[in-house]
């Protein structure tokens, strides 16, 4: 499943994409699958990283069933969402029900990511061009003039360097891929940052997933099974603040906001038992360069809002892997098949953003800037009204605003 670099190794590929995340990870898999010689760089030694985000949304899980892996995948220990709960104030309400989408999986499964990754990592592994090389660090790209020929970084093997007709940037929010590519981010601002935590779970808790919004704050509990995995909403900056404050009123927030979590908040017992995540939202003016291209959060950095990051970063995955795989087996991808991914991608991504800024400016950021009790905003007394609209929110966290479906082959051994 691994390769290990050699020291000042330089190794020649059809396509290396950096970054092993959930893009880079499903895209790798699709084009060895497809027969293409690829490389994927991951710089952490494994997976196994907590509060990646644990979703695996309905049109990944069909994406799943069009390869044929969705009964062995399931096999894996999950939990199944089929609807979201929310508590505003003392008023609850349900936000999405998962259990009319048109797919085979009517709900959002819970998993740790880095099963789901090592799963990809494992089928990946069948094919004979799906090299996945962990503990490598990229630092740089290489150039031939105007056009990206490859990536250079370290390894606890020393330097290395690949050279790749296609180099891909799938390394996340903080992608160095598109900061060397010299490749301009539209910032769209993000008012929040998110502490993470886990509570366990008792056989007599709510079951539901559940978000909580009182006077200042949001909390988001996920069901876990013997756990609860809390994301506390704070204003942007302010974790000093909220640290200054000390433990004890920490965990008086948190015991106000879920009463029933009370008993156990003594789990929390330093600083280190809680993790700061801070939010970002922005998108590349143009995903791709000659010899490169943006694809998940290196493209769009993605708010936690809504849980739909991951989502549309295996969408992109897809979608780059049904443009771009027959081109390479023919022989070359051009800038015409890079500019026709970030074109099939580009409105999903725009009308996601747009929802989530409208809910962090309208909603999350009045809540945390207000010092009263929150009423409930009217598109949710809207959905406590109607329930068939429920079906709406459950359709773009679910599926997307344009779910991709696996086109590519399957093909013998690497080309
Ligand atoms: C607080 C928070 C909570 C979130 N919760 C959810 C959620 O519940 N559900 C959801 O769908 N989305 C969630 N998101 C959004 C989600 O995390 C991202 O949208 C998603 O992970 C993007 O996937 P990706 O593969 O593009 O990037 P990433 O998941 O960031 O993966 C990038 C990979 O590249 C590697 N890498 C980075 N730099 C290098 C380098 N130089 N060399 C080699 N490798 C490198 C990283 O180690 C990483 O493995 C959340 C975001 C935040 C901030």
């Amino acid at each position: 499943m691994t390769e290990e670099a050699s020291p000042g190794q330089r190794v020649n590929t059809r396509c290396c994409i950096v970054g092993g995340g959930p893009a880079g990870m499903m895209l790798g898999f699709l084009l060895a699958r497809a027969g293409i010689d690829v490389v994927v760089l991951e710089k952490h030694k494994d997976f196994l990283r907590d509060f990646r985000g644990d979703t695996i949304h309905p049109s990944t899980l069909e994406v799943m069933h069009e390869l044929g892996l969705l009964d062995e995948f399931l096999k894996i220990p999950h939990q199944e969402v089929r609807q979201l709960t929310g508590q505003v104030g003392d008023e609850r309400v349900t936000i999405a029900d998962f259990s009319h989408l048109p797919t085979r999986c009517k709900f959002v499964a819970l998993m740790p990511q880095w099963d789901f990754l090592n799963f990809l990592a494992e089928h990946g592994a069948r094919y004979p061009g799906f090299h996945l090389r962990m503990e490598t660090d990229v630092t740089d790209l290489i150039r031939d003039d105007d056009r990206i020929t490859g990536v250079r970084g370290t390894s606890p093997h020393g330097p290395f360097a690949v050279m790749a007709d296609l180099v891909i940037g799938a390394d996340g929010r903080h992608s160095i891929v598109r900061e060397r590519a010299g490749l301009e981010a539209e910032d769209l601002g993000a008012p929040m940052d998110v502490f993470w935590m886990r509570l366990s779970r008792r056989p007599d808790d709510p079951y539901e997933t559940l978000g909580r919004v009182d006077i200042g704050r949001v909390f988001v509990m996920l069901n876990r099974g013997d756990y609860w995995q809390c994301a506390l909403v704070i204003p942007k900056g302010s974790a000093e603040e909220v640290q200054r404050e000390g433990l004890e009123a920490f965990r008086g927030t948190i015991a106000r906001l879920a009463p029933f979590l009370r008993d156990r908040l003594d789990e929390i017992k330093s600083w280190d038992d809680v993790k700061l995540l801070t939010v970002k939202l922005d998108r590349l003016r143009q995903w791709y360069r000659s010899g490169l291209l943006c694809i998940g959060d290196a493209a769009h950095a993605m708010s936690p809002i809504g849980g739909v990051g991951i989502n549309l970063a295996i969408q992109d995955a897809v979608a780059a892997a049904n443009i771009l795989a027959e081109p390479f087996v023919r022989g070359a991808v051009t800038l015409e098949h890079l500019r026709a991914v970030q074109r099939r991608r580009a409105f999903p991504t725009r009308a996601t953003q747009r929802l989530q800024l409208f809910i962090q400016n309208r909603f999350i950021r009045r809540v945390l800037e207000s010092a009263t009790k929150p009423s409930l905003p009217w598109p949710l007394k809207l959905l406590r009204r109607f329930p068939l609209l429920q079906r709406i929110p459950a359709r773009l966290i679910g599926l997307g605003f344009r779910p991709e479906h696996v086109r590519t082959k399957e093909r013998g051994p690497g080309v």
